[in-house]
């Protein structure tokens, strides 16, 4: 594991400390919540130049806001990027780095198991401006670059992927996709910037639903992308345009929880390894997928790129839905919800939560059993969340000997 000392102790104190100062008034010792939808100013010169870029200052709400600084210096410097930009979801963070540098005839190269809205846009909206897409087996990182050499413009990935935890080695795919000149984005939404840091590994750029782990609490929608000033600025002029931009209220509440991301994945992590264990030995479940177990396919890869394995496993249980539909509502300490990376625990079955978007069919191709479990374990006391998975297995044994 690389895990670097010195590293990980100024990530926990940027988690607190990054993008607050310089927006702080009235010696308050927090961020205010500015909800001004514009700014006010008695020189018309100044105002020019502020609108026109010559100096610092915020004129419009869609175009910038002093929370919504604060919350994108933070995950800027967390992510050791030079500029990031933020919007009002993650679907928005993607789409909108995905169509500020497409256009018709460019080839997008990918993989099959991106998040279920991401593959949309692959399969459904980029086709129709006439973007090629070429999504290869998940895994398979010669099938990709076999893809990627071809020649195209853009390389997508995301990793460890929704909901089978699957790894693709970042720094491979992004060398393969620098010898073409393509650019190269990467999902980091699962990893958190606490457990990766794909700019290091050769990505271009990255990006996150902060709806999930760096906002962690499940009350605020939000996406962001970080890279170089010169490829963020096209992706700022693109959203101040196209107007999703994220809301006050919602950058204040990602900014408030991202000061214990670091805690709080730390925890999550360890969570997600027992439960994956103790998963391992029901007699009921088929399958674990967790980066952090040696029977992982890509471990190796998860134990070179990342801190730590990440919050995020999922189960395939014996019986398929009718045993997920029996297990999931004799859980006490657990949401059913489509969400993740929140404090609590969190279970849902990809039918109706990563892969909704997709048939029967396409999950069936995609290698995703209708028994499928997808699991984010918050921070709770593990004695807790084992003990309450152990009465909901026994339940789940009781009600099929009654069969
Ligand atoms: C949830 C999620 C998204 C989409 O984010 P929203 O904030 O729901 O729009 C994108 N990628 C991954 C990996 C996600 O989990």
């Amino acid at each position: 594991m690389n895990s670097d000392k010195e590293d990980i102790l100024r990530f926990g104190t940027e988690a607190v400390w990054a993008g607050e100062k310089e927006q702080r008034v009235h010696r308050a010792t927090q961020v205010p919540v500015v909800v001004s939808v514009s700014y006010a100013y008695e020189d018309m010169d100044e105002w020019y130049d502020v609108a026109t870029g010559k100096k610092p200052g915020h004129i419009y709400g869609r175009n910038t806001n002093p929370t919504v600084t604060a919350f994108e210096d933070k995950v800027r410097t967390l992510e050791k990027a030079e500029a990031a930009t933020s919007f009002s979801s993650g679907m928005a963070a993607i789409s909108n780095t995905l169509y500020t540098f497409l256009r018709p005839g460019d080839r997008v190269v990918s993989i099959k198991d991106t998040y279920g809205g991401t593959n949309k846009i692959f399969t459904e909206f980029l086709p129709n401006i006439n973007v090629d897409v070429t999504l290869a087996d998940t895994g398979d990182h010669a099938a990709l670059e076999f893809e990627i050499q071809k020649g195209c413009q853009l390389v997508y990935i995301e990793t460890p992927t929704n909901p089978t935890l699957k790894i693709t080695d970042i720094e491979r795919i992004a060398k393969a996709a620098k010898k073409v000149g393509a650019l190269v984005v990467a999902d980091n939404t699962f990893a958190s910037p606490v457990n990766q840091a794909p700019l290091s590994l050769g990505v271009d750029l990255v990006l996150h639903s902060a709806t999930k782990f760096l906002g962690g609490h499940a009350d605020a929608l939000g996406g962001v992308v970080c890279g170089s000033k010169e490829l963020v600025e096209q992706i700022y002029h693109y959203r101040e345009i196209n107007g999703a931009s994220l809301a006050p209220w919602d950058a204040y509440l990602l900014l408030r929880g991202m000061k214990t991301l670091k805690l709080r994945v730390r925890q999550q992590a360890e969570n997600a390894m027992q439960i994956a264990h103790f998963l391992e030995k029901q007699e009921l479940v088929e399958a674990v997928y967790y980066p952090g177990l040696k029977t992982h396919l890509h471990h190796d890869i998860a134990q070179k790129q990342m801190k730590g394995f990440g919050g995020m496993l999922s189960f395939a249980l014996k019986g398929g839905m009718e045993s997920v539909s029996i297990l999931l509502p004799a859980l006490k300490y657990a949401n059913c919800a489509a969400n993740l990376g929140s404090v609590e625990t969190t279970y849902g079955p990809a039918r109706t939560t990563s892969h909704v978007e997709v048939t029967p069919e396409e999950r069936k191709a995609l290698g995703i059993p209708e028994g499928l479990v997808r699991v984010s374990a918050g921070i709770e006391d593990i004695e807790d969340l084992l003990a309450d998975l152990g009465q909901a297995f026994d339940h789940l044994t009781m009600e099929i000997s009654k069969k």
